[in-house]
């Protein structure tokens, strides 16, 4: 079974400043882990201190999973970026604002799942999962659906803007 302690690497980091997502947390039968961008659910873990969930997460919870139908015939595995820094140009190696003084950026990229994009950073963390598989999307713009051993969980795209400004451009032309 997965280890609760692993999946606290999908929630929100403690910058961000939505507190309500720092810890994992428990609802109706599962503990949850999200940064607002993937969720995980695992079986409910007791160790997990009760809280109480802000409705707008419930929303959020009870739209998704009862929204989701699942197509077998779409499962696959995940696919891997590695991701890359790329030296702060700002500053001569002695950090900066820019670079929250790490000298360096991650080098974020996109990787191609069904007809939509989801950052590598994302994909890699996913693909981490044991035995992960991701339900191939057929649109660009809804959250992504996933499973591993012991749980399952949602993934949103990147949003296609950069895409969509290629295509405008073009049509322009
Ligand atoms: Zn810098």
């Amino acid at each position: 079974m997965i280890d609760i302690e692993y999946l606290r690497n999908f929630c929100a980091t403690p910058d961000d400043p939505r507190s309500y997502l720092h810890e994992p947390f428990n609802y109706y039968g599962h503990t949850y882990c999200t940064d607002g961008d993937v969720m995980v659910r695992i079986a409910k873990d007791d160790r997990i201190k009760k809280r109480c969930l802000k409705k707008k997460v419930r929303d959020v919870i009870k739209k998704l999973f009862s929204g989701l139908v699942v197509d077998e015939s779409r499962f696959t595995v995940i696919s891997t970026l590695p991701i890359r820094h790329k030296i702060c140009k700002y500053c001569d190696r002695e950090g900066c604002e820019k670079c929250d003084n790490l000298v360096y950026f991650l080098d974020l990229r996109r990787v191609h799942i069904g007809a939509a994009d989801i950052s590598n950073e994302y994909a890699n963390k996913i693909a981490a999962l044991p035995n992960c598989q991701v339900m191939l999307p057929t649109e660009n713009d809804k959250p992504i659906y996933f499973r591993f051993d012991g749980g399952d969980g949602f993934l949103m795209p990147m949003i296609p803007f950069i895409d969509t400004f290629a295509n405008t451009k073009k049509e322009g032309e």
